[in-house]
């Protein structure tokens, strides 16, 4: 796995970490497991397209998540 490092100034290869991230989405607070790419040669994280597509599509199925569950609980399901 090949990516571009901003720092390196190149191609690197990449070492992929989960990552346990708090976030704010829309005003609601979210957690989520996140796949984070680490550059193998300087250890900064760097930005790697289909990895962040992945972490915006789980954030944002947590928060339709936590949206469901807030709506049930008003309601008074759950
Ligand atoms: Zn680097």
């Amino acid at each position: 796995m090949k990516s571009y490092c901003y720092f390196c100034d190149k191609d690197v290869e990449y070492i992929v970490k989960e990552e346990e991230v708090h976030e704010k989405l829309k005003g609601v607070e979210i957690s989520y497991i996140a796949k984070i790419p680490y550059c193998s040669e300087c250890r900064r994280e760097i930005y790697v397209a289909e990895l962040d597509d992945d972490n915006i599509r789980k954030a944002h199925e947590k928060y339709r998540k936590k949206l469901n569950e807030e709506v049930n609980h008003i309601i008074g399901f759950s």
